[in-house]
């Protein structure tokens, strides 16, 4: 048993969104205190929640292999939380990084609006560099060659574009960037993909 209270669970917030990862020690501790239950799922794929209690007694009707046991007490893992107050783990700044801005548009030229591979695609400048445009995620954006080609050293309503959305820095890491160092759950899966789809960028 041996490391099971390292291993990661899926943390949703109150909108069950996914947002991060913590350990099972961690989300143990959250289950106590009253800040967070655990997601499982019933045979019909239904989501249900549990707090601290509820777990113990679902747990004891339902023990699988893989338990935690304390003196008085023998509980599931839970691989989902959610959590039932906002904020409650520090918010990780999102790098500004070429693989992040990608993400954030994800892989779409923000002038025409069409999906590339990243090796077609530039970074540019919506204010030019030599105009006195930063290198920050509100002024640069994902373009494909020939919008970028047809841009030139202008803004863009100079060269006939516009931007298809106002660029921002996105608020949550984009979850899809968090390298796992352990195989997760099939049970996150779901969560993973409405978060890839779902990043809210620039609340
Ligand atoms: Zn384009």
């Amino acid at each position: 048993m041996e490391g099971i209270l390292d291993q990661p669970v899926l943390v949703l917030n109150r909108l069950w969104q996914a947002v991060n990862t913590c350990s099972v020690r961690r989300a143990f501790a959250l289950l106590y205190q009253g800040h967070a239950q655990v997601v499982s799922t019933d045979d019909s794929n239904n989501y249900l929640t549990h707090d601290f209690t509820s777990w113990r007694d679902f747990s004891r009707a339902n023990p699988e292999p893989e338990m935690v046991h304390t003196i008085s007490v023998s509980i599931r893992v839970p691989r989902i939380i959610v959590l039932l107050l906002f904020e409650r783990l520090p918010k990780k700044e999102v790098k500004f990084t070429r693989h992040n801005v990608f993400e954030r548009d994800r892989n779409t030229c923000q002038y025409c609006g069409r999906i590339f591979e990243r090796q077609e695609l530039n970074l540019d400048h919506v204010l030019p560099r030599d105009r006195g445009g930063q290198t920050t995620w509100e002024n640069i954006v994902c373009s494909c060659i020939p919008c970028n080609t047809k841009k030139g050293n202008r803004l863009p309503h100079e060269a006939g574009l516009q931007l298809i959305r106002k660029p921002r820095r996105p608020k949550w890491r984009p979850f899809v960037n968090i390298s796992f160092s352990r195989s997760h759950h099939d049970s996150w899966k779901h969560f993973l993909d409405l978060a890839y789809w779902n990043v809210e960028l620039g609340q």
